[in-house]
C-alpha cells in the first residue's frame, strides 16, 4: 500500500469510531472544538506531503510547542539547562505538583508543565516575552517553510484566566529559586507559546527539523536532534509515554489541543489531530492513527 492509501484507510477507520475521548475543557477556548475533527499529515524528508481529513485546519498546538522551546533553550544555554530540569519520565500527570516538592524544585523533564515553564524562563534570560515569542514563531515558520503561522491570543488569554495550576507550579518553582522571572511574565510567555496554531500539514513539515535526514538543511545540531527525540519517546506523552512507545515505537509529543507530532528518524515527520483526549491528556484517536500508520508503513525505530 502507498502512504496515501494507508492514510485514506486510517481516515475511514477513525471516522467510524464512536469513542473519541473528551476535549480539554480546563482551557475554556478549547472546550468548543468539534470532537469529530480528524487530520493526519506525513511530510517526507524531501518535503513531499501526504495528508487526509482536516489536515489543513489550524489547531492549538499546546504542549507540542515544548519541543520547539526546548530546541531554542538548548541553543542558548546548552547542557547548563540540565542543572535546572531533569531528563527522566515523571510517571505523573503533565500538570502534577507532587514530585516538585520531593525533588526540590527540579522538574523531572522539560515536557511536563513545570519543566516546560523552566525552559521558557531560560529563553527569557536573553529576551523580552515579545522577542522570545517572535523568535519562537520565526523558528517554527522557517522549519515549516510557511509564514502563515500565528498565536491565537484568545486561547492564551483563556488559559491565563483559568491557569491556576500553572500559576501554582510557577510560584512553587520560584520558591525553590528555579524561576528567574516573575511567574506572570514567564507564564504569559508560556501561555502564548501553547496558543500557537498550526495545521497538521504545517506541523509535519516543521517537525522535519527533528528527523536528521541526509540532504536537509540542519536547524539544530544532529546530536541535539537525537537527544530531543530520546526525550520525546521517554517523556513526550507524560505518564502515557511507555504505552505510546510500546504501541507506536516512535518518538512523539502530544498536546491537549489533541495534536501529536511524531518523528520517523531519517525518513519522515507525522502530525495528527483529533481533539478528544484520554484521561492522561493525550489524543485518543491520534495515538491509534499513528499506531496504525507506523505498523502499516513499518516505521518503528525498533525495526
Ligand atoms: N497549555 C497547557 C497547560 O499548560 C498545555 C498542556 C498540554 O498540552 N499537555 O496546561
Amino acid at each position: 500500500m502507498s502512504i496515501q492509501e494507508i492514510l485514506d484507510h486510517i481516515h475511514l477507520e477513525m471516522s467510524r469510531r464512536d469513542n473519541r475521548g473528551q476535549v480539554a475543557s480546563y482551557i475554556p477556548e478549547l472546550a468548543s472544538v468539534d470532537l469529530n475533527r480528524f487530520g493526519l499529515a506525513v511530510a517526507m524528508a524531501d518535503g513531499q506531503v501526504y495528508s487526509v481529513g482536516d489536515a489543513d485546519v489550524p489547531f492549538s498546538i499546546q504542549s507540542i510547542s515544548k519541543v520547539f522551546t526546548l530546541a531554542l533553550a538548548l541553543g542558548k544555554v546548552g547542557n547548563k539547562l540540565w542543572e535546572r530540569v531533569g531528563r527522566e519520565p515523571s510517571g505523573n500527570a503533565f500538570n502534577s505538583i507532587l514530585q516538585l516538592e520531593h525533588e526540590q524544585g527540579i522538574p523531572r523533564n522539560p515536557f511536563i508543565n513545570a519543566g516546560a515553564i523552566v525552559v521558557t524562563d531560560v529563553i527569557l534570560a536573553s529576551s523580552s516575552p515579545a522577542e522570545a515569542l517572535a523568535e519562537l514563531v520565526s523558528f517554527i515558520r522557517y522549519a515549516a517553510d510557511d509564514s502563515n503561522i500565528y498565536i491565537n491570543d484568545a486561547v492564551a488569554l483563556s488559559e491565563k484566566q483559568t491557569g491556576h495550576r500553572n500559576f501554582a507550579l510557577a510560584h512553587f518553582l520560584r520558591s525553590f529559586d528555579n524561576l528567574d522571572h516573575a511567574p506572570e511574565l514567564t507564564l504569559g510567555t508560556y501561555f502564548h507559546q501553547c496558543a500557537i496554531e498550526m495545521s497538521c500539514r504545517q506541523l509535519a513539515l516543521a517537525g522535519r527539523f527533528l528527523i536528521n535526514a541526509s540532504g536537509m538543511p540542519q536547524l539544530i545540531a544532529p546530536g541535539r536532534v537525537r537527544r530531543i527525540n530520546a526525550l520525546m519517546i521517554t517523556c513526550g506523552h507524560y505518564d502515557g509515554s511507555g504505552d505510546f512507545a510500546y504501541r507506536v515505537g516512535l518518538p512523539g509529543k502530544s498536546g491537549v489541543g489533541g495534536g501529536i507530532l511524531v518523528t520517523v528518524p531519517g525518513k519522515a515527520s507525522i502530525a495528527v489531530w483529533s481533539p478528544g483526549l484520554t484521561p492522561l491528556g493525550n489524543s485518543l484517536l491520534g495515538a491509534e492513527a499513528v499506531q496504525m500508520l507506523a505498523q502499516q508503513a513499518e516505521w518503528s525505530i525498533f525495526g
